[in-house]
């Protein structure tokens, strides 16, 4: 009988917890090794975009997702003060594509992927500090001083990769130039009706309000600031009612039910994209290989993108070096071409002068539908590997 083979995991965000459901459908043995003591528990929700679920799909992942989450139903762009800009057809993009998008809280997302996963497969509170090549495979070390051999690690440890760190060197990140802000909390409202999305533009100030089912709510808000990188971290609710004073009233009736406790700030970066993902039996995925500005919803797509079609080459290619070569050469266009396209649509929603704010209002709002459409289906639309 031949022996499994053996990936270690390291990180158990949505990236690794997919990888290790994609490689254990396809017959492999495999470990997740997750830093934290628990899967993340904090509040926050994103959106799986329809690329995302449609490469959940072809593993057979999607159902959980989709039963945790809350499918878009609507996607408005709108003014500060809530009067329409224009709007993304999602819903018949989604039908076009076959896969919805759905809005989700992050730990129901997380749990939703886990669930999946073989008995014992995880194990937290035990985060990964580096690695050594072997001839034959690698072995991976652990702060508690043990190591493991495997025939592949998968570096899916996030912005801060250690893996990523040891096989790249020194890569800064990015910061964007604004401070994000985000909750989840319960919140009713006529304007959030089911499946709603949407984006609210200021001038220099973006907030997004999306629906998560269950009676909850998922908001963001984005200010640009000058030390954005140095801003202090430290969170009071006032400091955002104050950046959104006079918006639309559902965005200061969600911040006002919101407790001061459920929300998050962060400074929000990204790196300069890099053509290497692998190094001998070592491979990054998701955040650890290519972090992106949250602009377009896509950070945790392409991590669940990179997943899929890693296994599918490790599937297809039977030598080792050859499938990460094939991951590599396939991944790096698309995932390093979102992460431009996210820089770029990062700077648009960020634009603070009245003239720039007035023309990106008169362009989304005369550009055609049609035209809208096919922006989107080239980053909705999962290509599996070739
Ligand atoms: C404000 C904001 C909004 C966003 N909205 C969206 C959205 O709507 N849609 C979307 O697709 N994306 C979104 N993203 C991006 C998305 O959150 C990330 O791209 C995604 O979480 C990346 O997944 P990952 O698995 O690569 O990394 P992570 O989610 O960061 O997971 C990494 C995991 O590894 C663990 N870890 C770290 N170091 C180690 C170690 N040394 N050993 C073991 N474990 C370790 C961490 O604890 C963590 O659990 C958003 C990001 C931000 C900042």
């Amino acid at each position: 009988m031949t022996e499994l083979r053996k990936a270690i995991v390291a990180g158990a965000g949505i990236g690794g917890l997919t990888a290790a459901i994609a490689l254990q459908r396809a017959g492999w043995q495999v470990e997740v090794f997750e830093a934290a003591q628990t899967l993340r528990t904090g509040g926050t929700g994103l959106s799986v975009m329809a690329n995302a679920m449609a490469a959940l799909h072809s593993i057979g992942a999607h159902v959980p997702v989709e039963q945790a989450g809350q499918v878009i139903k609507q996607f408005y762009f709108k003014k500060q003060n809530g009067d329409p800009i224009t709007h993304m057809p999602i819903h018949e993009i989604g039908e076009q594509l076959g896969h919805p998008s759905v809005n989700i809280q992050r730990p129901l997302l997380l749990r939703a992927l886990a669930q999946q996963l073989a008995p014992d497969t995880l194990t937290t509170g035990l985060r990964c500090v580096g690695y050594a090549s072997r001839p034959e495979g690698v072995q991976v070390s652990f702060e508690d001083g043990s190591t493991r051999q495997a025939d592949l690690l998968i570096g899916a440890d996030g912005l801060n990769s250690v893996i990523r760190q040891q096989m790249l060197g020194d890569t800064p990140t990015r910061p964007s130039g604004y401070i994000a802000w985000l909750a989840v909390a319960p919140f009713s409202h006529p304007v959030l009706t089911e499946g709603y999305v949407a984006h609210y533009w200021g001038r220099g100030k973006r907030f997004g309000l999306c629906d998560v089912g269950d009676g909850q709510a998922y908001w963001w808000g984005t200010c640009n600031h000058a030390d954005a990188a140095d801003a202090a971290l430290s969170i009071s609710k006032q400091e955002v009612l104050d950046a959104y004073r006079g918006w639309a009233p559902e965005v200061v009736a969600a911040i006002e039910a919101t407790p001061e406790g459920a929300i998050l700030k962060m400074h929000a970066r990204d790196r300069d994209p890099v053509e290497q993902f692998c190094d001998g039996h070592v491979v990054l995925l998701g955040d650890a290989a290519h972090p992106m500005l949250p602009s377009l919803g896509q950070g945790a797509a392409q991590a669940i993108e990179d997943a899929v079609v890693l296994a599918q080459y490790l599937t297809q290619t039977p030598d080792l070096n050859a499938a990460l070569a094939q991951y590599q050469a396939f991944r790096h266009p698309r995932a390093n071409g979102v992460v431009k396209a996210a820089r770029f649509m990062s700077g648009i929603e960020q634009a603070e002068s009245k003239v720039a704010c007035w023309l990106r209002e008169w362009y989304f709002r005369l550009t055609p539908q049609s035209s809208f459409r096919k922006k989107n289906l080239d980053i909705l639309l999962f290509k599996p590997s070739a």
